[in-house]
C-alpha cells in the first residue's frame, strides 16, 4: 500500500519572512496526520528558512531544479551536494516551467530559450540527484497543443523513457513521478480524474518496463495541475494517484492545509 504523498512547489515565491507564516498551519496539521507525507519545495534561497521552521514536524524538504555537475565554473547553478547540506531530501526535475513549456504564457515569447530543460538534462539532473541520495520529482506531461493531436501518450513515454533509461533502478527506489499536463498548470483547467486516472496508470506500467514491476508497484505516481482542495479529493482517491504537485494552492495555507486533509 503506498502512502499518499502531498508535495508543494512555492515556484518563485515566498521570500523567508514570508514562509514564516505561511507554514504555521502547516505544521499543525501535518503533526496531527500520520498517513500523509507531505513535502514543501521553496525556492532555493528562502529552503535554509523553512527548513528551521520544520525541523520539528515531519514535513520533508525539497528543492525545485539542480544542475547536475557536483561543482565548478558554472555561474549561477545549484548542485546536488548544495542541496544536501541545505538538508533538501527532494527536488523536482523537469517541470514544464523549466523545459519552457508554459500553459498560460507568462514570459516573452523571446525568452523561452532561457527556459531550457531537454529530456537529456533532466536525465543528467536524476543522475546527480540520486548519487547524493536525494529523492528526484520527476514531471512529465503534454501540452494543449500534443494534447489535441493526441500525442499525450507518446511525448510522456519518450519523456520517461529518456529521463530514466541508463540509470540503475536500486537507485531510483525513492522516485516520484508527477503527471503535469501542461494546459492545467496554473490555468485553474484541472484535467478530469478518470483521463488523470488513465495517463497515471500508463505511466505505472512504463515504469514496470524501465525499473521492473516490484519498483514500479511501490513508486509514487502523483496527479499536478490546478489541484485545490475542491477536486483533491476525488482525484486522490483513484487508484493510481498516490497524491499531488500542488502550486498555486500551496501557497494559500488554508487551502494547502486542506488538500492535505483530503489525501
Ligand atoms: C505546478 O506548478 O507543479 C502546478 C501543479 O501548479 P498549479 O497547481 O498552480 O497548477
Amino acid at each position: 500500500m503506498r502512502r499518499k504523498l502531498v508535495a508543494g512547489n512555492w515556484k518563485m515565491n515566498m521570500t523567508a519572512p514570508e514562509a514564516e507564516a505561511a507554514i504555521e498551519s502547516c505544521v499543525d496539521l501535518v503533526s496531527l496526520k500520520d498517513n500523509v507525507d507531505v513535502i514543501l519545495c521553496p525556492p532555493f534561497l528562502t529552503i535554509p528558512k523553512v527548513r528551521e521552521l520544520t525541523k520539528a514536524c515531519p514535513i520533508g524538504l525539497g528543492a525545485q531544479d539542480v544542475f547536475w555537475m557536483p561543482k565548478g565554473a558554472f555561474t549561477g547553478q545549484i548542485s546536488a551536494p548544495m542541496l544536501l547540506a541545505s538538508g533538501c531530501s527532494y527536488c523536482i526535475v523537469g517541470h514544464s516551467e523549466t523545459r519552457g513549456r508554459f500553459g498560460k504564457l507568462e514570459v516573452p515569447a523571446e525568452t523561452l530559450c532561457y527556459f531550457g530543460e531537454t529530456d537529456h538534462t533532466v536525465h543528467l539532473k536524476i543522475g546527480a540527484l540520486v548519487a547524493h541520495g536525494i529523492h528526484p520529482i520527476l514531471c512529465v506531461g503534454e501540452t494543449q497543443v500534443e494534447r489535441d493531436a493526441q500525442m499525450t501518450d507518446a511525448v510522456i513515454t519518450t519523456q520517461l523513457e529518456i529521463a530514466l533509461t541508463g540509470h540503475d533502478p536500486e537507485e531510483l527506489d525513492e522516485l516520484v513521478v508527477a503527471y503535469e499536463p501542461v494546459w492545467a498548470i496554473g490555468t485553474g483547467n484541472v484535467c478530469d480524474t478518470a483521463e488523470a486516472e488513465r495517463v497515471c496508470g500508463m505511466i505505472r506500467s512504463i515504469l514496470e518496463d524501465l525499473v521492473g514491476q516490484e519498483l514500479a508497484e511501490k513508486l509514487r505516481v502523483l496527479y499536478g495541475g490546478s489541484v485545490k482542495a475542491s477536486n483533491a479529493k476525488e482525484l486522490f482517491s483513484q487508484p493510481n494517484i498516490d497524491g499531488g504537485l500542488v502550486g498555486g494552492a500551496s501557497l494559500d495555507p488554508k487551502e494547502f492545509a486542506a488538500v492535505i486533509a483530503a489525501a
